[in-house]
């Protein structure tokens, strides 16, 4: 399942095609939603923006196309009168005087005013986007600090749409990897500083696999394992992935948890557990 970087990279895309531009014609496949295709049609599109794993198309009388990609939707961005070859659902087209924008897949789409943008179930449940470009690692901090949070395992916290918008399984392994935690610890089991590195770790990795198309581990050591031999799949991530392997930082072998029912990759070395593990 694409994570908060990957429907940014998305998201991006369709912004490329779609910003600015009039939606000269808009089809939306599901039944309940054809009525909705002439209050698109004609108007023009002045963002994309992405909460967690929702795709947000907002055009200029106020209406916000909500798209959430669950597992199998995709976005196609081509140029008119082009089609993507493949198999998916086309669930919606968005078509302007040069370009498509194409959501295969997906099946949770909605037309939604602000008003009900504002009340929806899944957008205002949800804690800040991860890939939010004005989210600050003391807000993060501000986060993990607070009653909600303190007491629940990072494990699970790092998986939880409620306390960040975005992060799903490589990333929060990932995350904990780079800053040391093992996932059973909780925010009131660590110091200050694990708290602040935790904090600035998310923003850092989440932002770094955005820019790099899905690579966490830094650039210097990615070159020396692709030097090595190792496939883009291999030298990816620090953990994820990775059980049975050995950690590039002390050499420990990898292993692999389930925790809140998905896999959770971690260095037994560099992820010391607490003292009751
Ligand atoms: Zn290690």
């Amino acid at each position: 399942m694409p994570e908060g970087p990957e429907i940014r990279r998305a998201a991006d895309r369709v912004a490329r095609v779609l910003v600015g531009q009039v939606v000269e014609v808009a089809r939306l496949h599901l039944p309940n939603l054809q009525s909705q295709e002439a209050r698109l049609a004609g108007r023009t599109v002045t963002a994309v923006d992405t909460r967690g794993k929702a795709m947000l198309t907002r055009f200029d009388n106020g209406l916000t196309l909500y798209s959430h990609n669950q597992l199998y939707g995709r976005w196609y961005t081509v140029r008119r009168p082009r089609m993507p070859k493949t198999a998916r659902q086309l669930r919606v087209e968005l078509h302007t005087a040069t370009h498509s924008a194409l959501l295969y897949s997906a099946s949770d789409i909605e037309v939604l005013t602000r008003p009900e943008l504002a009340r929806h179930p899944f957008l205002s449940r949800i804690g800040p986007d991860v890939m939010d470009r004005d989210l600050a690692a003391d807000q993060l901090q501000e986060r993990l600090m607070s009653p909600a949070f303190l007491r629940r395992s990072t494990g699970s916290l790092f998986l939880d749409q409620r306390f960040v918008a975005g992060i799903g399984n490589y990333l929060r392994s990932e995350i904990l990897f780079i800053s040391g935690v093992h996932p059973a610890r909780r925010p009131v089991d660590l110091t200050a500083r694990d708290i602040e590195k935790l904090s600035s770790n998310t923003l850092r990795a989440a932002r770094r696999s955005y820019r790099t198309g899905g690579v966490t581990v830094l650039p210097a050591l990615e070159r020396q394992l692709k030097q090595d031999g190792l496939s883009f799949g291999k030298r990816r991530f620090y953990v994820f992935g990775r059980d049975g392997e050995r950690c590039h930082a002390c050499g420990d072998k990898i292993e692999r948890l389930v925790v809140s029912g998905r896999n959770l990759y971690l260095c037994p070395g560099c992820q010391p557990g607490p003292p009751e593990c």
